[in-house]
This record gives structure tokens, C-alpha cells and sequence, in this order.
């Protein structure tokens, strides 16, 4: 690099800080000059936490997969690594019409890997277990494009084992609708086990290491982990930790241009700010504003679903739970308004004072885009209508923290990844060095921001170095 650049990440959620915090570390300030910009007067985007009265209670995020390894090492690179825990591992349920149903032992993400504990669910009748074990006799698919997740797994397991466990398990990921979200873009891997294996519990078995084939009660730790002081605190550490990089709150890119090989973005309260390499970490929808293009109207089509949760804490002894475990998510058929209920206090137990029960519930569905504009009020009763009847709840919550999330999480459906392939083909020939990247593109889950900020940082280093 030879004249000092300058590079804008556009967004301060966990994908613009991660490519914030990665750029400082790799590139010397004396070359580049790094400028953050962020709409709100908060950084962290969807991570928020709650913490009063000895109660941490998450209103985006809860937790991030284990084994994705990007998010346990920026906490440990932040210096927070003995705030890391896992989840107590319990019984999760599924809410059937008739009642709660365990998960059976072994399926993952709703396919079952052992034949015992599946046989013997009461989640499935007996031509249901019969039509999933169609898959064992099945051809593998012949589809070579994308498809739903819906139509993939029903071929190959049946509308049963799809309706009762597979749907509610993935809604409570994409709060999406399984006959539109994309395989490719969410679980590829299925499809090539379809591939490579032809049937897929078969090859989920071979694909499984030993050891987590054994379904052990017992086991104390979870897959997930979140931090004991709360995942704002990863937040609160990656801003500390951003010495070099010029971060500006309360900013926002209103409009973006490309002239003379520069960028020059219009900023609110009037001021601007130019760039030779722009990241810009923004939901799809802040990209449609910005780019009139009609290469980007995949943007203004893509939908994102709106939902809330309600966090509800009662004495303990208010609440009596027919069954043991850590939650449980509901088949649509059930007829509930709430999506799934996370038992918090069991789930996480440095979440709530001993003698105190969290319960946590999801509201909102692909389509409906209501929920936000209901009052606190109204979510609570909602929610505590259906929760009493699964459980023997006296009285009302003493406290309850409700989180609102207007079109908050971006529905990767049919046909995503090749829309967002046209898209980056696109911005390389037309915006070259800038770079579109977060939730809205390669993956919604923490780790998976982390990851694309990273991969963002390798973009603009391979741009500038040319
Ligand atoms: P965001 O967090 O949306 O950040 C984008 C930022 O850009 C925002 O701060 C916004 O203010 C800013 N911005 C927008 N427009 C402009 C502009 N014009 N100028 C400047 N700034 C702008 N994932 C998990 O792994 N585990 C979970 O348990 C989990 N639970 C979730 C629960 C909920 C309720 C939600 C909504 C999501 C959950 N997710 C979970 C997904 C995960 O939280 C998000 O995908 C992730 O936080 C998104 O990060 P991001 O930086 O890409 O986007």
C-alpha cells in the first residue's frame, strides 16, 4: 500500500466489528486509516442484553454453536474466555396437539440416527415411523438445483417426521417457512449426504463421529456456549478494543457513490465521508436504499420476518413443569401462537437468581409481520396463555423483559445463493472493493458473522494489495 487508505465498514453488529477488529490487526495504521459507521447510538446491532435485579436476559442472541470455532476464539482473543459456559443439556420437547413429546435420542436436526429411540416416540404414528423409513429405500434426488428444505425432506422422510420435529426445530434457526427456505443455502450438507450416501439416515450415521452417536442423558455440557456476563459484553470488549479504528455512532449512510475509483458515502447530519474500500455489514434492506440499480432488486424482494420474544420470571415455586428438561418448540399444527419456549434458568443457570424461573418465548412467523406492533401487554398475555397450557403456572410474572425484532432475520429462500453469486459478480466488476457481507448473505448465526467479517477483511487486503 503506498498512499494511506481508507476504509469505511458500513454497520456496527457482530459482522462490521469482527471485520473492524481483524482489520486492525492485520493492516498497519500507518497505511490504512479504518472508519466505522454505525446508524445507532449502540453497536452490537442485534446483540443486546439485559441485566438487572442478578437476571441476564439476551433479546437477540442467547448462545452460538461450540464447534463453529470463530466465535470461542474472538471471545478468547478479546480476553473474555472464562466467561465462556455451555448449556446444561436436558430433555428438549416438542408440543404436539396431544402434549409434549421428547425429542427422540440420536436425531439430529430432526433426522433420526437410531432406530430405537425414533421407533418408540410417540411424536410419530405408526405410518409415519414406516414412511420415514422409506428413506432406507429411496433413490437419491435428482434434483441438481436448489430446493426447499420442505420438499427435500419430506421426499425423503415423510410430512410426519417433517411437521412434527424437523419444521419446529428449524423455525426456532430462520423463523422461516420450511417450503421456502433454501437447502443450499442453509443445510447443503444434507443434500450431499443424499449424494454421496443415498439415504440420508444412513449417511448421517457414517458422517457422525462415534462418540456423539451415543445418546447419553447423562452428558452435562452443551453444543452451545454464551458468555456468563452476557453477550453485549463480546460487544462492549470488541469497541475497547478498537484503538485504531475511528467509530462513529449515531451515523448514518444515507446515500453511496462511486466516482474517479473512490467511494463517497453522505452521511446523516449532513456530513460525508470518502473511501477507497468500503465493507459494508448492513442488512439486505439497507443495501436496496442504497443501490438503485436493478442488479440489486433481489435485495427489495428478499424477505426478513419480524418476531419477538418474551422473557417471563416468576418465583419458582409458581411454576410446575409436568416434564424435566430445558424446552421445547412447537409443531405448527398445535395450534399455539408462541414458537418455542426455552426453560432459561435450566438452559443457562447463571441467567437467574436460585430461587427465581426464566421461561422464553418466541413469537412471529415467516408471512406475519404483526407481532411488532403489539403492545408488551398483549405479547405477555399471549404468551401466558399458552404457556399454561402446558405447564401449571400460579399468578402472573413478577417481571417480564419483552424484545421486539421488526423484520429481523433474513429468509434465505429458493434460489439465494445464486442470487446473492449474481450480486457479488456484479458489485466486483461495478464497485470494485467494496464488499457486501452479514446475516443477509452466507449465514445467519454469530459465528457465521464472524466468519464473513473475516472473510471481508481478506477481500479488502487482496484489493488493496493488488
Ligand atoms: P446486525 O446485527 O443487524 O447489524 C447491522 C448493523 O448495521 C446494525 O447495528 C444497524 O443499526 C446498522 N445499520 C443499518 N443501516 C445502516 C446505515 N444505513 N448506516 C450505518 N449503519 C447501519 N444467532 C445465533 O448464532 N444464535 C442465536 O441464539 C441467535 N438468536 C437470534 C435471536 C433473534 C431475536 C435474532 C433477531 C437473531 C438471532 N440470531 C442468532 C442471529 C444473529 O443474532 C444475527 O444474524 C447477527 O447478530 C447479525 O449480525 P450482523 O452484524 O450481520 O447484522
Amino acid at each position: 500500500m503506498e498512499k494511506k487508505k481508507k476504509i469505511v465498514i458500513l454497520g456496527g453488529g457482530l459482522t462490521g466489528l469482527s471485520a473492524a477488529f481483524y482489520l486492525q490487526k492485520q493492516v498497519n495504521p500507518d497505511e490504512a486509516e479504518i472508519t466505522l459507521l454505525e446508524a445507532s447510538p449502540r453497536l452490537g446491532g442485534k446483540i443486546q442484553t439485559v441485566k438487572r435485579d442478578g437476571y441476564t436476559i439476551e433479546r437477540g442472541p442467547d448462545s452460538f454453536l461450540e464447534r463453529k470455532a470463530s466465535a470461542p476464539e474472538l471471545v478468547r482473543d478479546l480476553g473474555l474466555g472464562d466467561q465462556l459456559v455451555n448449556n446444561a443439556t436436558g430433555r428438549s420437547y416438542v408440543l404436539l396437539k396431544d402434549g409434549l413429546h421428547p425429542i427422540p435420542g440420536g436425531a439430529v436436526m430432526g433426522i433420526p440416527t437410531q432406530l430405537k429411540p425414533f421407533a418408540a416416540s410417540g411424536l410419530f404414528s405408526l405410518p409415519g415411523k414406516i414412511r420415514a423409513a422409506g428413506d432406507f429405500l429411496l433413490p437419491k434426488g435428482e434434483m441438481t438445483g436448489d430446493q426447499s428444505l420442505g420438499r427435500f425432506f419430506r421426499r425423503r422422510l415423510g410430512n410426519e417426521v417433517v411437521e412434527n420435529l424437523i419444521e419446529p426445530l428449524l423455525s426456532g434457526i430462520y423463523a422461516g417457512d420450511i417450503d421456502q427456505l433454501s437447502l443450499m443455502s442453509t443445510f447443503p450438507q444434507f443434500h450431499k449426504t443424499e449424494q454421496e450416501h443415498r439415504s440420508l439416515i444412513l449417511g448421517m450415521k457414517k458422517s457422525m463421529p462415534a462418540s456423539s452417536q451415543k445418546h447419553d442423558p447423562s452428558r452435562k455440557k452443551g453444543i452451545f456456549q454464551t458468555l456468563t456476563s452476557g453477550l453485549e459484553s463480546l460487544v462492549d470488549a470488541l469497541e475497547k478494543s478498537l484503538h485504531s479504528v475511528d467509530v462513529r455512532k449515531n451515523t448514518k449512510a444515507l446515500a453511496l457513490s462511486h466516482t474517479n475509483g473512490r467511494y463517497h458515502l453522505q452521511l446523516s447530519g449532513g456530513t460525508a465521508i470518502e473511501a477507497d474500500a468500503v465493507i459494508m455489514a448492513v442488512p439486505h434492506e439497507t443495501a436496496a436504499a442504497l443501490f438503485q440499480e436493478n442488479e440489486f432488486d433481489y435485495f427489495r424482494k428478499m424477505p426478513s420476518t419480524s418476531v419477538a420474544n418474551v422473557a417471563l420470571i416468576f418465583p419458582k415455586e409458581n411454576v410446575k413443569m409436568s416434564k424435566e428438561g430445558t424446552g421445547f418448540v412447537i409443531s405448527r399444527n398445535a395450534g399455539y401462537s408462541i414458537t418455542a419456549c426455552t426453560w432459561t434458568n435450566k438452559k443457562w443457570p447463571h441467567t437467574a437468581p436460585e430461587n427465581k424461573t426464566i421461561l422464553r418465548a418466541y413469537v412471529g412467523k415467516a408471512g406475519d409481520d404483526t407481532i411488532p406492533d403489539r403492545s408488551d401487554e398483549e405479547l405477555v398475555r399471549i404468551v401466558m396463555e399458552d404457556l399454561k397450557k402446558t405447564m401449571d403456572i400460579t399468578g402472573m410474572p413478577e417481571d417480564y423483559v419483552v424484545s421486539r425484532w421488526k423484520k429481523a432475520m433474513p429468509q434465505y429462500n429458493v434460489g439465494h445463493k445464486e442470487e446473492i453469486a449474481k450480486i457479488y459478480e456484479y458489485t466486483s466488476r461495478t464497485y470494485p472493493g467494496l464488499f457486501l457481507t452479514g446475516a443477509s448473505f452466507e449465514g445467519v448465526g454469530l459465528p457465521d458473522c464472524i466468519d464473513q467479517g473475516k472473510k471481508a477483511v481478506a477481500n479488502v487486503r487482496g484489493f488493496l494489495e493488488k
